[in-house]
């Protein structure tokens, strides 16, 4: 039988996999476990509103852990801390013999129903197979048919855009589905960063530890964009002694990055040699005829009418990524719904004319701040711009302010009015509390350096 505090812990440990960590360290850490109420687990926070938070945005998430971790336990209740007292008695006229505290650690164990890291919408059936990505295509998809087996580990790599965040998720959607006892941990720079970082600064074992025991007892791991992770020396040395020990178990690993390994000079040489002698392969910007099939793929799944001259216009001029024609096809399609107007190849060119100009630098835009966040917090666009206050929004939305005053020449005004609509002063404020943030917390300030990097490479 374990106890109340040690399946919390449990809890914790899964939940920190998926949960972005901000959110995690937010809501889930300070929440205390109470006891157990017939089925239900009691969990207390700290005040009204962040029981509140966590009902609204978190629940269900913990109840979907806590069943499979013992699916006797069926619910979940967040209460306020003054109302402990008041649980504790109930819990002693109905505990009696109830049987409900958890007897057997993970008996009852329920895999397939984890809340999940992957995106939905990013998996193979949604990517648009072309000239420039059917290696990369296929590779993800043998791996993911077959785990551990010839290409090992796999190395993609390609510029921004074009698709290997979506080939990992696409990887991790398909096990979960298909064999959903094959533990799979998707690594991104913040996650990773962030659990290295405090694991060399605590610089005690537990965190290493926990760390190690996170990373070495899992079938698959995918690290996205492991360009940002490796740099520092001791932060290469703990994770390349998880990926040697997963190696040499024979576990799947799967590696994004910017550039191939030939090209990283900092990439201590051995690791060079271990990440090419599995399989690499890129990716390249699309091709013409994959730009079509790819914005014919947005028509249809927007079920938008739209002619194919004006595909073929977008195709023809926006050449650099996949993420340049998503966006470069939103802006066609927003010019359309603010004027009213049908889409023709005359609205398209007037809406896309900034992004067409030819040779000039990528013009810095807030509504490209935002992408770029949003994609790394994993949140959806509109998000920033809602009137949501939640901090898992709020944060993301301040350092789009911060980085529109460092990298635009744009007023507090006018960023305000782009971000939602909002007063100067929420932005100055927005501003100061990050720039407060990168001055105390070293995660915090590697994270908005690799946002700038994303941003103007
Ligand atoms: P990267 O990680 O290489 O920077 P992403 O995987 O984030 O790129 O891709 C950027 C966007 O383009 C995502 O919305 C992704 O779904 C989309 N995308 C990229 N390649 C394809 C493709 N072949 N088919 C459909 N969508 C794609
Ligand atoms: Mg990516």
């Amino acid at each position: 039988m374990i106890g109340k505090e040690e399946f919390w812990d449990d809890v914790k440990n899964e939940l920190s996999k998926t949960m972005q960590t901000i959110s995690y360290e937010i809501w889930i850490e300070k929440l205390e476990p109470v006891c157990f109420v017939d089925s239900t687990f009691v969990l207390a926070a700290n005040t009204a509103m962040a029981k509140k938070t966590i009902d609204r945005s978190y629940l269900d998430q913990i109840r979907e852990v806590v069943n499979s971790l013992d699916s006797f336990v069926t619910d979940v209740e967040i209460i306020v801390k003054d109302q402990e007292g008041e649980y504790l008695e109930k819990q002693s006229v109905s505990l009696p013999d109830k049987g409900l505290i958890v007897d057997e650690k993970y008996s009852h164990k329920n895999k397939g129903e984890k809340a999940s890291p992957f995106l939905e919408k990013y998996t193979f059936e949604t990517f648009v197979q072309g000239k420039s990505n059917e290696y990369a295509l296929a590779a993800a998809k043998t791996v993911a048919e077959n785990p551990g087996g010839k290409y090992n580990p796999l190395f993609i790599y390609s510029g921004v855009g074009l698709g290997k965040t979506h080939l990992l998720h696409a990887i991790g959607n398909y096990l979960r589905k298909k064999s959903p006892k094959t533990k799979v941990v998707y690594a991104n720079c913040e996650t990773m960063i962030n659990e290295l970082i405090s694991v060399i600064r605590g610089g005690n074992n537990e965190d290493s530890n926990r760390f190690r025991e996170k990373y070495r007892n899992i079938d698959v791991l995918l690290i996205d964009d492991i360009q940002f992770i490796i740099g520092k020396e001791s932060s290469q040395l703990e994770f390349f002694n998880t990926f040697e020990t997963l190696f040499q178990l024979n576990k799947q690993i799967v590696i994004s990055s910017d550039k191939p390994p030939r090209d990283m000079p900092e990439l201590d040489d051995r690791y060079r040699t271990r990440f090419s002698s599995g399989l690499l392969v890129d990716i390249q910007p699309p091709d013409y005829e994959t730009s079509m099939a790819i914005l014919n793929n947005f028509k249809e799944k927007e079920s938008i009418q739209v002619d194919e001259e004006v595909l073929r216009f977008i195709a023809t001029n926006i050449r650099s990524s996949v993420r340049e024609l998503e966006g470069a096809f939103k802006k066609v399609q927003y010019f359309s719904t603010l004027s009213h107007q049908k889409i023709t190849l005359e609205l398209a060119e007037n809406a896309l004319k900034d992004m067409i100009k030819p040779d000039s630098a990528r013009e810095i835009t807030v509504e490209y701040i935002i992408d770029i966040v949003t994609d790394h917090f994993q949140l959806s666009s509109d998000a920033i711009v809602s009137k949501k206050r939640q901090k898992t929004i709020a944060y993301p939305r301040q350092i789009c302010m911060y980085l529109c005053k460092e990298l635009t020449d744009l007023s507090t005004t006018e960023i305000g009015e782009k971000i939602g609509g909002r007063d100067h002063s929420t932005v100055i404020h927005g501003c100061a509390k990050i720039e407060e943030l990168i001055n105390t917390d070293p995660t915090v300030k590697k994270m908005i350096d690799i946002l700038i990097k994303k941003i103007n490479p």
